[in-house]
């Protein structure tokens, strides 16, 4: 596995390998901090293309000021190691002035949709990935990448970002990776004190709960988005960010859930901000 540092090895290295008839790259975007939700995204990209890129980069611009970027989880080495064991055959990882060079002033911002969920309460955060994720696209050239569908309103940004930037890249969604009692895998989990990893266990009970009663028929959104409330009113120490019935696509709400329809929840355990979600049949 190589480890490129610059945009310009990684184009080098994308070019050359597409030259060749019949290959193609599949790109895995991660902040690293590695885990098994992550793997999950670089064995897809394994199995549909022949070369797989892995980047590692914490991008600062998506970070509110008062966020956690300084102590956000850095593990370098572990993380090569999962990417090769993983069958990565590049890991991209630059530094923040690569990324951003002297003078960079261009911003990506996908109207309509980057305030809406997690954009809401994180002012500026959808404007920093989808001007982060636009440069890694276009310095990887990818023919797939690959998403987890754990970042429900992520996923809605950049589809709506490549489809107006009109990048050649098809933008792939894996499904959410979760530890056995139903915690989504998160890098923020290694945050949580242990009575906080019980706590985090709202999230879920919430979106399966959604589930069952979507089962029995229930479509109203505010009986759905009720009954959810009640189960975080169980644990009074979550703190409720959002609970929202979307469609996935413009991300603007929705009164009766249909097939496709995203249901989403973030919420404050201590000091940690989790997310977790579904789409509903
Ligand atoms: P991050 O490193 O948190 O920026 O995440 C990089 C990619 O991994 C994003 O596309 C995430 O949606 C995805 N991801 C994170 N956690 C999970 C998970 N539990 N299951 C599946 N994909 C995930």
């Amino acid at each position: 596995m190589q480890i490129f540092r610059t945009v310009h090895e990684l184009r080098q290295w994308s070019r050359a390998d597409r030259c060749q008839a019949g290959n193609s790259i599949g790109f895995v975007p991660t902040m690293g901090a590695l885990h098994a939700g992550h793997a999950s995204l670089i064995r897809a990209a394994g199995t549909d293309c022949s070369k797989v890129a892995v980047s590692i980069f914490v991008n600062p611009t998506q970070f509110g000021p008062s966020e956690d970027y300084a102590r956000y989880p850095r593990t370098f080495e572990a993380d090569c190691a999962l990417a090769e064991a993983e069958g990565a055959h590049v890991v991209f990882a630059p530094g923040v002035e690569e990324m951003y060079p002297a003078g960079a002033a261009t911003l990506v911002e996908v109207e309509g949709l980057s305030e809406r969920l997690d954009g809401q309460s994180r002012p500026g955060h959808f404007r920093g990935v989808a001007t982060v994720v636009a440069k890694l696209l276009i310095a990887a050239e990818p023919d797939r990448a690959y998403f987890g569908q754990k970042d429900a309103a992520q996923v809605a940004v950049l589809r709506r970002m490549v489809a107006g930037l009109r990048l050649a890249t098809e933008i792939v969604v894996c499904p959410i990776v979760r530890e056995p009692d139903g915690l989504a895998l998160s890098s923020r989990n290694i945050y949580l004190g242990p009575g906080e990893r019980a706590q985090a266990l709202t999230l879920s009970r919430a979106v399966r709960g959604t589930e069952a009663l979507v089962a029995t028929g229930e479509r109203r959104s505010d009986a759905l988005i009720g009954a959810a409330r009640k189960v975080f009113a169980a644990e009074p120490a979550v703190r409720v960010d959002y609970i929202e019935l979307v469609d996935w696509a413009t991300l603007g709400p929705v009164e009766i859930a249909a097939p496709g329809t995203l249901f989403a929840v973030a919420a404050w355990v201590g000091a940690t901000r989790l997310i977790d979600n579904t789409i509903l049949g």
